[in-house]
């Protein structure tokens, strides 16, 4: 847990461009493509007691989304390394988390990408706040959404329209997050990958062009694996969420977190609905054991 609040004693110095500054003299251009078009990508990497946690996949992701949508890298993997490092060595809070964009820079608004702009790098740190433990202990609530989102789900844009309607929709019901289906089959949360658990097997859907590949898919089966417990991937149906005997949800901020309710009725079966089961209680404990 972060042992200083965010507002106090820590002044937020982030960089941009080149620079670090307090964040409140950071400043971007009308023009940027990031403003005008949500034209960038950006990455969101957890940092416990200091260590950056899954950090060469956290940049290989930032790489692929870069890639993707044809920015240049602005740094080779050394830059990217000293700029996480020096945000963390800035900021006393002990659990961090660093947040990095990319956007396509500044130019006269046109659609198709100008030629010979520089792209803006913004990167900082916030204080991360886990999930408290009462909230972690009752489960979250979730509500289905249709998944009116684009085609392109697996880059890590800032073009986050979709996701933060969907995010919002939840909000308005009540729930902490959305669980959105595409075609009948499940995708993902607003900003979160989801899990089904039946029968004792995680069940998570492809990594596809449907999904963003979250930094905890990969350590999900990895997570699976040292409990022994069965991790398929696969098109989950509706109808499999709606019967699972537990719905986990993982993020770089939520860790793994479970859900008490979907749709207003508890997740699970008999005298365990609604209450975060055996196989989330174990992936956690097994999360904790890796972060540290
Ligand atoms: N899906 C979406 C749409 C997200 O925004 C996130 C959070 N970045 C995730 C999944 C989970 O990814 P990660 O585990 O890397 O935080």
């Amino acid at each position: 847990m972060s042992q200083l609040p965010e507002s106090a004693a820590v002044p937020q110095i982030v960089y941009l461009n080149g620079a670090f500054v307090p964040i409140e003299q950071a400043m971007v251009p009308v023009l940027d493509r990031g403003f005008i078009f949500g034209d960038g990508i950006y990455e969101v990497v957890p940092v416990y007691g200091g260590k950056v946690f899954r950090w060469p996949h956290h940049l290989a992701r930032l790489k692929r989304s870069l890639d993707r949508i044809g920015i240049a890298n602005p740094f080779d993997d050394a830059g990217w390394g000293d700029l996480v490092q020096a945000l963390i060595a800035r900021h006393a809070w002990t659990d961090q988390f660093i947040y990095m964009q990319v956007t396509r820079g500044v130019a006269r608004r046109d659609h198709a990408f100008p030629a010979g702009i520089k792209p803006t790098v913004f990167a900082m740190s916030n204080a991360l706040q886990l999930v408290s433990a009462e909230v972690r202990a009752q489960g979250v609530r979730l509500i289905s959404l249709p998944d009116e989102r684009w085609l392109h789900c697996d880059i890590k844009s800032t073009s986050l329209l979709g996701n933060v309607l969907a995010r919002q929709a939840a909000a308005d019901a009540g729930a902490l997050e959305c669980v959105q289906f595409r075609d009948g089959f499940m995708t993902e949360g607003s900003s979160s990958n989801i899990w089904v658990v039946r029968n004792g097997t995680i069940f998570g859907a492809p990594r596809d062009r449907f999904i963003l590949e979250g930094i905890r898919v990969g350590l999900m089966s990895e997570l699976a694996a040292a409990c022994g417990i069965p991790f398929e991937v696969r098109r989950i149906l509706r109808e499999e969420v709606q019967a699972a005997d537990e719905i986990l949800l993982t993020s770089a901020t939520k860790e793994v977190l479970a859900a008490c309710e979907l749709d207003g009725r508890p997740v699970g079966h008999g005298l365990a609905a609604g209450k975060p089961g055996p196989i989330y209680h174990a992936i956690y404990a097994a999360y904790q054991k890796a972060k540290a």
